[in-house]
């Protein structure tokens, strides 16, 4: 027999990739009860609908979260202290309150000055998701043997955050737990610069004109292509996450510039082995990365499309790490 759902209700704020992911899995999984969801605009809440993934639609978010006891906030960082101060009122006691945002201090400091008394507030950040955006780019395997890192505040309630932790162990996800500020300078080198990279190289490449172009996606796949796909992520939630995580990107930001610059002397001054050992060291790296499981020995060439049918996609292919 099946074990007894970790929630009664589950309200979704904002049902794109990520919130729509939740709720299929939630459900796949019988994580909870019923599932509430909302979103900004009637277009996605009607789309929703369609789907059929939550139980009910509601209008606003304050309607969303009546009665919820899990609530899960799943929309650009930057609004999210807004949606708090709108739902801190008509949240249940005893509620466990997160989100799902990439970045972590800043979604501390501008959720938790609105949330009650009695709420348990247990920040989130699935590593885990692809280039496309919306409730109908959700699928319910997004999280499974990928990580998610809780970011619960020093005074957490110890019970609150395992409930959470078991809630996305359920989903499939491993999870782990760290301060909000350590979370922060992580993904500024594991996911933010990596997207501040290629956001960089896609547009230099654009900027070279039209004749390049051509050339451009026409060799795509000597690399360019993978810049080009972590390129097209969402850019609301990116801008967010470089507005709201801008210490830890700079001081990153920073560093690199200096090894490239330290790369381009070796390559102006002819100083192959400056290269060679550079390049010997980052080949371990990747080597190491794959031993751990976080991605597939199979060469790059051939890997199928990771868009769609996402369900037919072998793990690791389907999934990015944001
Ligand atoms: P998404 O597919 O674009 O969905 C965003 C959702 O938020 C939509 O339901 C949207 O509603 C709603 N929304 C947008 N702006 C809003 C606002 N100002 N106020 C209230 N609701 C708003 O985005 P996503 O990829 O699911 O990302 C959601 C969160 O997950 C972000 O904080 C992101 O940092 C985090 N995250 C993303 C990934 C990833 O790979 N995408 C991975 C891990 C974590 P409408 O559709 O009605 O506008």
């Amino acid at each position: 027999m099946s074990k007894a759902p970790l929630f009664n209700r589950l309200a979704l704020i904002g049902t794109g990739l990520i919130g729509s992911s939740i709720a299929r899995a939630a459900r796949a999984q019988n994580a909870v009860r019923a599932i509430a969801a909302t979103a900004r605009t009637p277009e996605t809440r009607r789309r929703v609908a369609e789907l059929g993934i939550a139980d009910t639609m509601a209008e606003t978010n304050a309607a969303a979260v009546e009665g919820a006891d899990l609530v899960i906030v799943c929309i650009p960082v930057g609004a999210s202290g807004a949606v708090a101060r709108e739902i801190g009122p008509h949240l249940s006691p005893g509620a466990i309150v997160s989100d799902v945002g990439s970045v972590k201090g800043a979604v501390l400091r501008e959720m938790a000055p609105h949330l009650p008394k009695g709420v348990h507030f247990v920040p989130a950040h699935p590593v885990a998701g692809t280039e496309y955006s919306g409730p109908d780019a959700g699928f319910a395997e997004l999280f499974v043997n990928r990580w998610c890192i809780l970011t619960p505040p020093e005074d957490a309630n110890p019970a609150a955050v395992e409930k959470l932790a078991a809630f996305w162990r359920l989903l499939g996800a491993n999870v782990d737990t760290m301060t909000a500020d350590h979370h922060d300078l992580v993904l500024a080198i594991t996911s933010h610069l990596p997207h501040l990279i290629a956001y960089t190289i896609v547009g230099t490449a654009d900027e070279l004109g039209e004749v390049t172009k051509s050339e451009v996606l026409q060799f795509s796949a000597g690399g360019f292509r993978d810049f080009t796909r972590i390129a097209a992520s969402d850019p609301t939630m990116w801008r967010d996450v470089f507005l709201a995580n801008k210490e830890a990107v700079l001081e990153m930001l920073g560093r690199f510039n200096e090894d490239v610059s330290a790369l381009t002397k070796a390559i102006r001054r002819g100083d192959g082995e400056a290269l060679f050992e550079h390049f010997k060291r980052t080949r371990a790296i990747r080597q190491g990365i794959v031993e751990i499981g976080q991605d597939s020995p199979a060469p790059d060439f051939g890997r199928p499309h990771p868009g769609l049918p996402h369900s037919a996609l072998p793990r690791p292919y389907a999934n990015d790490d944001d």
